[in-house]
This record gives structure tokens, sequence and C-alpha cells, in this order.
């Protein structure tokens, strides 16, 4: 095989979504197994859905998710320019060689008379399309005397190129997902190549970039997989089908309900379909995994198996493992379904395997947000105990704020009313003075001391363990009691014990006033 050379080609029309980072992924995964490049090509022939901003997107996703580009726009190369708009006189050449070829021809239908053609159609219940079957019946340099074309030029009067399907013809394609491809060319349209403005489309563009950048696979969507058939022919029609890259059409990314995945899904199913933060048109944020509080590891992940088995049982797996693994044969068929809870499942593993030193750091911005600034030591601590808790870095929050801030409530209570007794005041009193005067505030001694508090009161743990739990954090689920004693220190225990009780009493008071 000659050097494999892939090449992610996003056009920058708006923020990248997951199924374009998925791609990427795969583009990244398969040059990397190889030995070969990954280029990032920005295709932006089509100048009116340019969106500002979207490159700068889509190379700062790439970036943020681990899987930077080897060569391309940003990045530098030796098969530049990498943006379609800086090699715009390339192209135009490639189409007239078509042309005289006899591959090509001109149409110089008015926008007027496409429309009436549509029109038309419609009304015998068919769609319109420019192929061989209507071509003969359009104003173009095949219809048309050479007479008429000469005077249509001479005229100024616009034409475009489209490409001259061949009838009757079975074209053939390698596909790495889903082998021989066949297509028939009277199910083609004669596709525009060069636009009145001499812009090439999608279609020239594409094909003589992934020659001359010698593409050796074309990874992309399944929604290319129709237009391959009309690339072949260019590459054929070219003279360069000797070179043709192998295909290989990723399936669909789908909704969590029904239906292919859309930029619109996030704000409709409150996920993240983003990489990063977008700020649309109208100045709302669509929110991207990174600010959900997802870590690229775990996108990546995640996204690697959204189409893709190993076919093991195995699901973990970092970047250096997938290029490993990574077989483009074991690529579905079918749609993958974009499963939320999985996203945060696998979010919540790369967290637990994260050190808490790194852990600390990646928290300390949630934290200083809330205006809190603890010292590194103490969020080592708590990251330690909240970790396996965490399924997004948020969490470490909304599960642990009373590291941070004064207990507001107490969740749970059911178990106040039913296990709190007045009469044991003073002996819960007495533990506050026992845990006041211990010295090393540690959680071995803080739990020997409690078990001795117990076995001195005859007290179970039913009866003394929910209380320090919902005293100190408020909650009687969450880290080991005696953990979160030590990192709270003495004095906010104390405190909030008193608090505590005193809450705890009146919960008891109004219980006994409702008898
Ligand atoms: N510019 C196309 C896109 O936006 C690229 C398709 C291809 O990879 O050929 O997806």
């Amino acid at each position: 095989m000659s050097k494999v050379r892939v090449r992610f080609a996003p056009s920058p029309t708006g923020a990248l979504h997951i199924g374009g980072v998925r791609t990427a992924l795969y583009n990244y995964l398969f040059a990397k197994q190889n030995g070969g490049s990954f280029i990032l090509r920005i295709e932006d022939t089509d100048q009116t859905r340019f969106v500002e901003g979207a490159e700068e997107y889509i190379i700062e996703s790439l970036k943020w998710c681990g899987i930077e580009p080897d060569e391309g726009v940003g990045f530098g190369g030796e098969y530049g320019p990498y943006r379609q708009s800086d090699r715009k006189g390339m192209y135009a050449q490639y189409a007239n060689q078509l042309l005289e070829s006899g591959h090509a021809y001109k149409a110089f239908d008015t926008k007027e008379e496409l429309q009436e053609a549509r029109l038309a159609a419609e009304k015998d219940k068919k769609t319109f399309r420019y192929d061989i079957s209507t071509r003969m019946s359009m104003r173009n340099s095949l219809s048309l005397s050479s007479e008429e074309v000469k005077e249509l030029e001479a005229n100024g009067i616009p034409f475009v190129l489209r490409l001259k399907v061949p009838e009757n013809e079975e074209i053939h394609f390698q596909d790495m997902v889903r082998g021989d491809v066949k297509f028939s060319s009277n199910e083609l349209d004669d596709k525009v190549l060069l636009k009145v403005d001499g812009m090439p489309t999608y279609h020239m563009a594409n094909i003589v970039d992934d020659h001359f950048m010698e593409i050796s696979h074309v990874i992309r969507g399944e929604e290319w997989l129709p237009s391959t058939p009309t690339h072949v022919l260019l590459y054929r029609f070219l003279g360069w089908g000797d070179s043709m890259p192998v295909f290989c059409h990723l399936p669909l990314i789908l909704k969590p309900t029904k239906g292919k995945l859309s930029k619109r899904d996030g704000a409709k199913f409150g996920i993240p379909v983003f990489p990063l933060d977008w700020e649309e048109k109208d100045g709302s944020i669509a929110k991207g995994f990174r600010e959900w509080g997802f870590l690229p590891e775990a996108v990546i992940n995640f996204l690697a198996l959204l189409g893709w088995n190993p076919g093991t049982e195995q699901e973990i797996f970092d970047l250096a493992g997938l290029v490993q693994a990574f077989d483009p044969t074991n690529i579905n068929k079918s749609g993958a379904r974009y499963d939320f809870a999985k996203a945060e499942w696998f979010n919540q593993q790369y967290i637990i395997a994260t050190d808490n030193e790194a852990l600390a750091a990646k928290v300390a911005p949630i934290l200083a947000a809330k205006g809190h600034h603890p010292s590194h030591e103490k969020l080592v601590s708590i990251c330690a105990l909240l970790k396996e808790r965490m399924g997004i870095l948020p969490d470490f929050w909304s599960k642990g704020s009373y590291f941070f801030e004064e207990v507001k409530a107490y969740d749970n209570q059911k178990v106040i009313r039913k296990k709190w007794k007045l009469d044991r005041r003073e002996a819960f009193n007495g533990l506050a003075a026992q845990l006041n005067d211990l010295e090393k505030y540690d959680a071995e001694n803080l739990e020997q001391l409690v078990k001795k508090f117990m076995a001195d009161n005859s007290l179970g743990f039913g009866d003394v363990l929910p209380f320090l739990r919902l005293a100190t954090s408020g909650s009687t689920q969450g880290p080991p009691v005696f953990e979160i004693m030590e990192v709270l220190g003495k004095q906010t225990v104390n405190k909030r014990l008193e608090q505590a009780y005193s809450a705890f009493d009146e919960v008891i008071k109004a219980k006994l006033q409702q008898l």
C-alpha cells in the first residue's frame, strides 16, 4: 500500500457536531495506525454558507480532543494551501479539461428556467433532475447548436459546467465498510462542477484536492455515499482512476429517540452535541462537552465506540489503545444511537482514573466561579473522596458543596423523625465535647472515638452515624463520614453539630405536636 494519507474535510458552516468529531477521530486513528498522515482541509468553496469563527472552532476542537492533524490549515505541511478558498485558481483547468474531453458541458439555464422545469415535473408528481433524461430539453452545449452556444457566449450569457454522466453504466467502488458498492449511472444527475462565477463546487474541488494531496483513503460520513459514484466518474474522466482513494463511509449518529442526530438536538434533548461551547447567531450558547464537564479522553472513547466495535467486550480505550485496536472493517453499517448516559459513564471512568492532583486542577475553576479558593492540598483530599461519585466535573460542586459552604438543609427528614430522640441530646452533647477534645483529628481516631461513644451509651451505628452525616454534610449519603469530618476539621464539625442538634430537636418537637 502506498503511504496512508487521510483527510478530514469539514466545511466551516457552523460548529462541528460530534458526528464530525467522530469522522476526524476515525481518520486520525487510521492514519496513526498505518504510520500515515492526518490532514485537515477546510472546504469553503460555498462562500454563502461560510460562518465566521467556524474554522477556528474546528481547529480548537481537534486540539482539545487530542487529535491534532499532521498537516492542514493551522498545522502547516507540504501539500498546501489547505483551505479551498486559497486554492481557487487551481480548479477551473480540470473542469475545462473535462469539457474538452467531452465529459462536461456548458449549461446556460437561468434560475427561472430551472425553476420552471421543477414546477413542470411537480405537476406530473415527479422530481426534476438535470440528467441524461432531461438534459436535451434544457439549454446547454449538448442540446444547442455550436452557433447558438457561440452566440450565447458572445453575449456574455453566464453558464455553469456540468458533468456529462454516461448512460447505462454500472459504477463500482470499494468501500471499507460496505465492500463492493455499485450504482447505476442512470441514478446520477449531471452535477454542476464549475459555477457561473468560475468557482468549483464541492465535488470538483474535493476530487482535485484529494488527488493532489495524494489522499489514499476517504473516510467520511454516510451522507456522502450517494456522491461517491459521481466522484468515481470524475477520477476516471480526469485520468486519475488508477490512484483513486479507497472509500470508507461511516454510519450516521442517531438521536436518542429516532432519526439522524442534528445540531438542534442538543437544545431539544438537553445534551451536548458539540465538543466546545458555540455561540449561535442569536447570541444563545450551545453547550459543548468541554464546558459540560467532560474530559476529552472520555469523549474520544465514547465517540470511538459510536459506530465501531473492537470485537471484544473491552470498552475503555485511551487514544493509544484505540490506535492499536481500531479496525475499519469492524465499523458498523447501521446508525449508532447517541446515549448520553453512556457518555457520562465513560466520563466517570476517566474521572476515577484521573489522579487526585490532576483532578484538583480541573475542578479548581468550578470552585473559583463559586467564589471558593481552597488550598490545593485540601482540594486533593476532597477529590479523593468525591471522584467515585462524579459523572461530570460540575458534580464536584453538586455533590460536595458542603466542604466549602454551610449546610443549608438536611435531606433525610425521615431518618430524623424516626431515629432522633430528644432524651439523647445530652449524650450527643457529650460526643461533641469529646470530639472537641480529640487531639489528632483524623478519620482513624474519629472512628475510634465514635465507636467508643456508641458502646458507652449502648447506641448502634444507625443511632449515630446518620446524624453525623446529616450534621456535617446535610445528607445521609456520600463518602465515609469520618473522612468528611477529617477534611472539614474540628471547628467546622463542632459548629455544624451544634446547629444540627437543634434542628433535629425541632423536627421531633414538630412531630410530637402533630401527634
Ligand atoms: N466538505 C464536506 C463536509 O463538509 C466533506 C465531505 C468529504 O469528506 O468528502 O462534510
